[in-house]
């Protein structure tokens, strides 16, 4: 496995790899859910190129940017071992040097849930994403579920602005309780790792109740705010039950892939999950 931070040097390295090639972004701290789509884009493509970036232009200032955790020899050890071809680590100077001007916005899509949240966050997704995609030039770029809405801005900026690459999306890996795995889940301690279920519990219970016959929007949104309600440590964000790709908030069901997702704080960790409905999910 070759190791590369520069561009020039990426661009050399890929040369050398056969096609197609398949990309998978990552922030590093790697987990089942990175390795899934390690796993996902090893069987998909010839070649697997690996980037770890902790993107500062995606935190908020209020955010966890100096505390994200970091383990480049572990995840380096567990990329060797999934066969990956190419690692690429580029440092903040090399993606944004000193007159850094050009930014890549996505509109509507990026207003709602996690972008009304976190302003600015999408901004700075989709243009370290148009800049990895740009530099690698994959055939095929691999992204989780876990992150529902970025794979619905990512989707809307590669139709937007022709990028010619494949979007593949891994499903979400959890604990065997549920949780849904994140590199942040290291911040809770042994009582807010039990309280943190609540997130799936509140999804499932949402379930359940379209299972039952429930299409109204605002009943199941109730259900899942019910459930957090009744975790003490858990302080709900929002909570969303939307159309999947325009993502806006829905009266009734949307009979194939109504898109459910959270946000909520347990102490200061801030968690997302969500879950899609329908009889092919
Ligand atoms: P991150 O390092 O958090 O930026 O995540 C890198 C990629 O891994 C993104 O496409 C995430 O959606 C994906 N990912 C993170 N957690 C999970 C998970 N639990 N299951 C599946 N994919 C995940």
């Amino acid at each position: 496995m070759n190791t590369v931070e520069t561009i020039p040097e990426l661009r050399q390295a890929i040369k050398q790899l056969e096609r197609p090639l398949g990309l998978v972004p990552t922030m590093g701290y790697l987990h089942e859910g990175h390795l899934s789509l390690v796993r996902l884009a090893r069987e998909q493509s010839a070649s697997v190129v690996t980037s770890i970036f902790v993107n500062p232009t995606q935190f908020g200032p209020n955010e966890d940017l100096d505390a994200y955790p970091r383990d480049i020899p572990k995840d380096l050890a567990l990329l060797e071992a999934e066969g990956v071809d190419l690692v690429w680590m580029p440092s903040p100077e090399i993606m944004y040097p000193e007159g850094f001007q050009s930014w890549v916005d996505v509109a509507e899509v990026t207003q709602v849930l996690e972008g009304a949240q976190r302003p600015g966050h999408f901004r700075g997704v989709t243009t370290i994403v148009a800049k990895l995609f740009n530099a690698v030039q994959p055939d095929k770029a691999f992204f989780g579920q876990k992150d529902a809405q970025q794979v619905a801005v990512i989707e809307q900026m590669v139709r937007d602005l022709d990028f010619p690459l494949e979007i593949v999306v891994g499903p979400i890996q959890r604990e065997p309780d549920g949780l849904a795995l994140s590199s942040r889940n290291v911040y809770l301690d042994i009582e807010q790792r039990k309280a943190a279920t609540v997130l799936n519990r509140a999804l499932k219970a949402a379930k359940a109740s379209y299972e039952a016959g429930e299409r109204s929007g605002d009943v199941i949104r109730q259900t899942m705010t019910k459930t957090i309600q009744a975790e003490p440590l858990a302080k709900m964000q929002y909570v969303s039950c939307a159309h999947p790709r325009s993502l806006q908030e829905l009266k009734e069901i949307v009979e194939d892939g109504t898109l459910l997702s959270m946000a909520v704080f347990v102490g200061k960790t801030r968690l997302i999950d969500n879950l899609v409905l329908g009889p092919n999910h």
